[in-house]
């Protein structure tokens, strides 16, 4: 009798320890290996996908009721109600959350403005050329990457890091990022590219397409979110989608070319004319000794501080002391949950956020604060995404494979890149999106994303406790039967 319990135990056991070591997460190899894998075995997708990345547009931007683009793709697909974007708010952390379906301490670009304390190097938002070192954007990988590896021939216009070798791949195209300030044929440039993704769709030579767009943003904040100049923008990047479909329809194509349109935050505007509303400055220099701060990066909204060695505390103290209005303050370990964000070590020892209607003003002195401007612009983005409603932005999405004039339930930014990837048909890397937020937008009921690994990392969880369970209780009777 032990001795059949003796065994019994230690086959439990044995299986115990390999449902453990199934339940190591895969390797980056693993990955890479398994996408190799699928793209030889499997037939390669007939779905092509234009993404569009409209920056800085403010989900309450659609409401204009002569914009006849943006109408007839939520007539003829799916919308959301609203997106809210990751924090911090801001370009780079949204754009690197659109193309691999991560939070900002996952994906690692966790600011416009950042330091790697392990690389020592600092990243400075474009035109500086830090921002095109590889290590910044290999904490993940995005969707062009992972579609040039599972054969997916993809071209990117103007989307800034497609010009980086990232994990070893390139794009089959890239255009590299331009300013909308130098760029006056933006909108007739946009409209070729379309014409010219197109014409590689149809001959077979892509299958997925990212365009950049800029004037939204760039508009809202020269001359704030309720300006002429942005609500002209705005129209602008209408009529770009309606020629887009346009050209989908009279050429055919509206069973196998998919179209998405994102934007990464929306903009609030800065008043500072208006004396009830007048946004309140806050000046930091007023409130923490410069000397005992190494840089500031980033200001207005959200903001890191890296102190001096030693003074982190102090800082701490005088802000404290200082309780000023408008602003929350924490050290690393005490950043809320929620954003995401503290996990990572580009993240600085503190971190600064404005409340709505306040404007964090860097130090004075020269290369203090990054960026080195201190020009207060009528438009601002990068506040809390859970607090304040005008950084949410849109989500538009037309496909053979989903509903029409379906108005889909708030998403996160997060949630974009499994759609993007199964409406493409190619398999997502691991990423913090939900499926149930989209699947709603899929006509399928049945459908669902696959991913790099074929089982989930981790599923055997309930097997090893279930398993360790039985050995307790087997050794238990063996310690009473002696
Ligand atoms: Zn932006």
């Amino acid at each position: 009798m032990r001795t059949i319990l003796l065994f019994n135990c230690v086959v439990i056991t044995f299986f115990s320890l390999l449902s453990v070591y199934n339940c190591v997460p895969t390797s980056k190899s693993d990955r890479k290996s398994s996408a190799k894998q699928s793209s030889k075995t499997s037939s390669p997708p007939k779905q092509k996908l234009i993404l569009i990345l409209a920056d800085g547009v403010r989900y309450d931007y659609i409401n204009d009721p002569t914009l006849k683009g943006f109408k007839r793709m939520a007539r003829t697909g799916v919308r959301a109600e609203y997106v809210r974007p990751i924090f911090p708010s801001n370009s780079y952390p949204n754009w690197y959350t659109i193309v691999t379906g991560k939070y900002a301490e996952s994906h690692g670009m966790v600011q416009n403005f950042m330091y790697d304390f392990e690389k020592n190097d600092t990243f400075l938002m474009w035109p500086h050329s830090n921002a095109s070192h590889p290590h910044w954007w290999e904490m993940a990988e995005p969707l062009w990457t992972t579609a040039e590896k599972q054969g997916v021939k993809t071209a990117v216009y103007w989307w800034d890091g497609c010009q980086i070798r990232i994990k070893n791949t390139e794009p089959t195209l890239c255009l590299e990022y331009q300013s909308f300030w130098t760029w006056p044929n933006v909108k007739n440039d946009t409209m070729e590219a379309i014409d010219e993704i197109l014409d590689n769709f149809e001959s077979d030579e892509w299958q997925l397409a990212l365009i950049y767009y800029e004037a939204v943003d760039a508009t809202g904040h020269a001359f704030g979110p309720e300006s002429s100049d942005r609500v002209e923008a705005m129209r602008d990047l209408d009529e770009i989608l309606y020629h887009l479909q346009e050209q989908i329809e009279s050429r055919n194509l509206s069973e196998t070319v998919n179209t998405v349109v994102v934007s990464d935050h929306g903009m609030l505007m800065v008043e500072t004319e208006n004396d009830a509303n007048k946004t309140k400055i806050i000046s930091i220099e007023k409130i923490i000794d410069e000397h005992d701060v190494i840089v500031m990066l980033d200001r207005g909204a959200t903001s890191m501080l890296i102190p001096v060695q030693g003074k982190e505390s102090k800082i701490l103290d005088d802000l404290k002391k200082a309780n000023t209005s408008g602003l929350r303050f924490y050290d690393k370990p005490n950043i809320p949950t929620k954003y995401h964000f503290k996990n990572n070590q580009r993240v600085a020892p503190i971190l600064l956020v404005a409340d709505k209607g306040y404007f964090l003003e860097g130090f004075s002195s020269h290369g203090k604060t990054r960026p080195i401007s201190d020009v207060l612009y009528p438009g601002h983005h990068g506040y809390d995404p859970y607090d304040v409603k005008e950084m949410r932005t849109i989500f538009y999405a037309t496909g053979s494979r989903l509903k029409h004039g379906f108005v889909s339930k708030p998403l996160m930014m997060t949630d974009h890149y499994n759609l993007i990837c199964f409406l493409l048909g190619i398999e997502a890397a691991p990423n913090n999106g939900s499926w149930n937020r989209v699947q709603d937008m899929v006509a399928e009921s049945n459908a669902h994303v696959e991913y790099y690994s074929s089982r989930p990392a981790c599923e055997n969880v309930g097997i090893v406790f279930q398993s360790s369970i039985s050995m307790i209780i087997s050794m238990a009777i063996i310690l009473i039967l002696r």
